[in-house]
């Protein structure tokens, strides 16, 4: 299997896939404040151009895919799409990051047609609080998809939160309470100063991960799980006698770039080696114009190449992301 390295000395091995800007939520913090930008139905990606990258990036090293978006689910024949990926025997991990609006009716689907395991973003477990922060009064909803992705087995089930204060912090001890009971990993996740709210409103709404984690130790001693720190963001830790796990994300505060691992795909076509970076390469172009697999590998290869090697969010200069919203980009 070759391995994909930038010049950081990172191997990059994961591929995260935005199939559509489209979502079904309007969360706070995410949409953009003039409103959410629908990309043009004829530069989004089809799913023959989407397999040609995926497959591209397998030839390159990759080895995980994530399906993201705007909502991911919301694109019409998503499974098949997940068929499509489930064919390449290299992947190892095929994972889908969703809000879970309609996860209760595709989980079931969404398993035969070969995804492994789902991630979902929750801020809140109070129903009115929900619909305040996502635009929608669907939290129930959203439980039951959470429950029938575990039922049929899209393992481990990641549940991500993004703790704001004074909209959902009095619930972090609440969210890691819930480990307790439940077999999910419970992650929490740094505000970052995307666009829009959550940029403007960033001083005010940022908790970092320290001091979630002093929030979370007032409940029982943690038990850190190190063999899960090598890879990916987050640390992990255990709640005496829980059934999940506890995720701290610090996505600003101890930047993780170091051992970043991933390339991400917009729906558009465009390759970025950082979320926070705007460079992007084009990969759309080539492909409509007909360009070999080997051709698009190269392509990938570059962009590794071009990782930077690491973000500047935290610096006081910082701009923010550039023409492009997570919709888009894929968070
Ligand atoms: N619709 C899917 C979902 O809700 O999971 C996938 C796309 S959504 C853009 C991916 C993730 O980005 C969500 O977990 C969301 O919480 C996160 N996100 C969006 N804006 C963010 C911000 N400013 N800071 C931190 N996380 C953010």
């Amino acid at each position: 299997m070759p391995k994909l390295h930038d010049q950081h000395n990172r191997t990059i091995d994961y591929l995260r896939m935005s199939i559509t800007d489209h979502c079904n939520l309007k969360c706070q913090y995410c949409v953009p404040f003039d409103g959410r930008p629908k990309l043009p139905m004829a530069d989004i990606l089809t799913y023959e151009e989407l397999f040609a990258v995926a497959r591209a990036a397998v030839a390159a090293g990759v080895t995980k895919i994530r399906l993201t978006g705007g909502e991911p689910l919301m694109r019409k024949n998503v499974l098949e799409f997940c068929r499509m990926l489930a064919t390449l025997p290299e992947i190892t991990d095929l994972a889908l990051t969703t809000n879970g609006i309609l996860l209760e009716s595709m989980a079931a689907d969404l398993k035969a047609a070969g995804v492994k395991r789902v991630n979902v973003s929750l801020d809140t477990l109070v129903p009115g609080r929900y619909a305040a922060i996502t635009g929608k009064d669907a939290l129930e909803r959203v439980l039951r998809g959470i429950q029938k992705a575990a039922d049929v087995g899209l393992t481990p089930i990641k549940i991500n939160m993004v703790p704001m204060r004074g909209i959902n912090d009095d619930e972090i001890v609440a969210m890691a309470r819930w480990t307790l009971t439940v077999p999910y990993d419970v992650r929490f996740i740094e505000l970052m100063p995307t666009s829009g709210w959550a940029r403007q409103k960033h001083d005010r709404l940022f908790i970092s991960i320290d001091d979630v984690q002093k929030q979370v130790e007032t409940i029982g001693d943690l038990e850190t799980i190190a063999h899960i720190h090598t890879r990916g963001p987050a640390t992990y830790a255990r709640l005496p006698n829980a059934r999940g796990r506890i995720g701290f994300i610090a996505a600003l505060s101890h930047h993780f770039c170091k051992t970043c691992n991933r390339l991400r795909l917009t729906a558009d076509g465009k390759l970025r080696a950082c979320l926070f970076a705007d460079e992007e390469i084009d990969i759309r172009g080539p492909l409509r114009q007909g360009a070999s697999q080997e051709t698009l590998q190269h392509i990938i290869q570059a962009t590794a190449a071009a990782k930077p090697k690491g973000h500047t969010l935290n610096e006081a200069d910082a701009k923010p992301i550039s023409g492009r919203i997570m919709q888009a980009i894929g968070g």
